[in-house]
């Protein structure tokens, strides 16, 4: 199972926001979604960082409810780690396993072409696994 495969399952809508957006905004998006993450993307298309519900817990903390009157700019994550769509749910698991994130942009050619969130991740690696107990049974059975 590879990016690609997510994706075409999923979609590759992705929720983005431009660096010098409010806060707030960010918050009425994430909470309109349903989503944990938003991709930063600046006037060039490229993606510039990423916010996360973790970064607004923090900004809240540091500088109190006024952080909600401030630019994503100053909270978002600049150095983005994004994937391929020939990535593996393997190697994405991995990532997010040892960097600590749950979302991972997926990038082709400089393009934003998707999101892959943990919950996706998470919903595809079970599926993997009962597939593999299933083949499983069916050859003990027949042996
Ligand atoms: P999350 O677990 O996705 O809510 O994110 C936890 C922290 O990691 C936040 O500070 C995010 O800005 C940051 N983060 C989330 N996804 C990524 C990513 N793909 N690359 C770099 N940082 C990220």
């Amino acid at each position: 199972m590879n990016v690609a495969a997510i994706l075409k399952g999923k979609g590759r809508a992705v929720a983005t926001t431009r660096p010098e957006a409010l806060m707030q905004i960010v918050v009425e998006k994430l909470a309109a979604k349903k989503i944990g993450a938003i991709v930063v993307v600046g006037a060039n298309g490229v993606v510039a960082g990423i916010i996360s519900e973790r970064d607004i817990i923090r900004a809240i903390a540091e500088r109190g409810p006024d952080a909600l009157t401030l630019p994503v700019s100053e909270f978002m994550t600049r150095q983005v780690v994004s994937c391929g769509e020939g990535d593996t749910l393997d190697e994405l698991m991995a990532t997010m396993t040892a960097s600590r994130f749950r979302h991972i942009p997926v990038i082709e050619d400089r393009s934003l072409v998707g999101i892959v969130s943990i919950g996706d991740v998470v919903k595809h690696h079970i599926a993997e696994v009962e597939m593999e107990a299933s083949a499983l049974r069916t050859y003990l059975v027949a042996g």
